[in-house]
């Protein structure tokens, strides 16, 4: 037995499943995880001292690779100056002054400590604010797991939704409408038919949570005439995209302001926190100024403040994401390259440092494309590029990311690995 399988069997006996978020059990490619001891750079080392080229990167956080030396050290020092205090602190005015420059919609800002917390607080508000109860989300967009966003399209599209997971009341599911992604006519209708009941639109403007779809063009604008037309409040769900297709973020790179967005991964460096902000006048219903009640114990704590702070500072340098891009460009046409060889059927795209994988002629444009995908295909290449040391994420369904510390060698390693992988498949 491996240290692996040893621990993935001692791990099963009190962690359901082995795991505590449940894409790391390997469910959908089958397996064992690789229990991670390390990482430095590009690449992490596992419980048997295989050493991998990452392309996970904590799902989205570490833009700059493991182990930033930079941010381990801000990181040491904010912990010996203290862990906690439940005070406020002069760094969390510093990230939330930093955050609302880069990102100019949002014109306050809270700071919590998971991505979720983010989104399940941004929907409080648009529906505090506006006085009404009916969300917007599209199918395939993931926004965490609180009970309102655990939700799938009902029978017809445009009927409300029906809870995806056991434990969420119908009740609750029923005031969440749920479109198809990139489905402009939907969009519409919905607002037309129920416009002025509708608190607000939760949407990634790049979905990378079924594997990685791209906005059609005009479709965010309609979203953003429609929201304003109608009085609901457009959210962004930055919390994956969030200085990971850019430094202006999704809403930058369109050109697009939401009212209210919501940050994650990136912004904390690899450390719990997340960040919900926007209009002012949104944000001053927030407690203690307003009626929206949102706290934790541990938002704005210092050791998450200090390793944004410092993630954020470093992304800022000159040519940063150009060169971001220019690594995931590399990558997704070189596999493209190399399926081709082989003739395997396969596509992939880059947006900014992340990246879609698709076994398929072409990139999906909505959920049903995306579930249309070859996933036997998916799962064989996968395993080989895992044995060859590649560590890609451990579903079809997920996006990819590449960090600063992903050098030229790197890609033509990976590369070099896919072709192989690809010849086996096209036997
Ligand atoms: C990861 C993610 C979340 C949830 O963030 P957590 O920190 O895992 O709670 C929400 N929205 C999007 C778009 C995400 O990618």
């Amino acid at each position: 037995m491996t240290h692996n399988t040893e621990l993935f069997a001692r791990a099963q006996g009190v962690i359901p499943g082995g795991v505590n978020s449940p894409v790391r059990a390997f469910r959908s490619v089958g397996g064992t995880p690789p229990f991670i001891t390390s990482g430095a750079g590009a690449r992490i080392r596992d419980a048997d001292g295989k050493s991998y080229i990452d392309y996970v990167g904590s799902w989205g956080p570490l833009i700059l690779g493991h182990a930033d030396p930079d941010t381990v050290r801000t990181v040491q020092q904010a912990a010996a100056r203290g862990l906690s205090f439940g005070a406020p602190t002069a760094g969390e005015i510093e990230l939330a002054e930093l955050l609302t420059r880069l990102v100019p919609s949002m014109e306050m800002v809270r700071l919590v400590s998971s991505g979720t917390e983010a989104t399940m607080s941004a929907i409080r508000l648009a529906r505090g604010h506006t006085g009404r109860d009916t969300l917007i989300k599209f199918e395939g967009c993931y926004h965490g797991h609180s009970d309102s966003l655990l939700v799938k399209a009902g029978s017809g599209m445009l009927t409300f939704g029906n809870p995806s997971s056991a434990g969420v009341p119908a009740d609750l599911a029923r005031h969440t409408l749920v479109l198809g992604y990139n489905d402009v006519g939907a969009l519409r209708e919905a607002f037309a038919r129920s416009g002025d009941t509708i608190a607000g639109v939760i949407i990634e403007p790049v979905a990378g949570n079924m594997n990685l779809v791209a906005p059609a063009p005009d479709f965010l604008a309609t979203l953003r005439e429609l929201c304003t037309r109608h009085g609901a409040v457009l959210i962004f769900d930055e919390v994956m995209t969030g200085f990971r297709v850019g430094l202006t973020s999704a809403q930058g790179l369109y050109g697009i302001t939401p009212d209210l967005s919501t940050f994650g991964k990136v912004v904390g460096g690899g450390l719990p926190l997340g960040a919900f902000g926007g209009r002012r006048e949104i944000m001053e219903k927030v407690a203690p100024l307003g009626p929206v009640y949102q706290a934790g114990t541990l938002s704005g704590n210092p050791l998450s403040v200090a390793a944004g702070l410092t993630t954020l500072k470093k992304v800022q340098a000159a040519g940063f994401y150009e060169a971001l891009a220019d690594t995931a460009r590399r990558f997704t046409e070189g596999l493209c390259a190399a399926a081709q060889r082989h003739g395997i059927p396969f596509s992939a795209q880059a947006v900014g440092g992340m990246f879609g994988l698709y076994f398929a002629a072409t990139p999906p444009r909505n959920y049903a494309e995306v579930m249309a995908m070859d996933v036997v295909a998916f799962n064989r290449f996968f395993h080989a590029m895992l044995e060859a040391g590649v560590y890609l994420a451990p579903s079809a369904f997920e996006a990819g990311f590449v960090s600063a510390a992903h050098t030229p060698a790197d890609i033509e390693a990976t590369l070099a690995a896919a072709d192989k992988a690809f010849s086996m498949l096209a036997k």
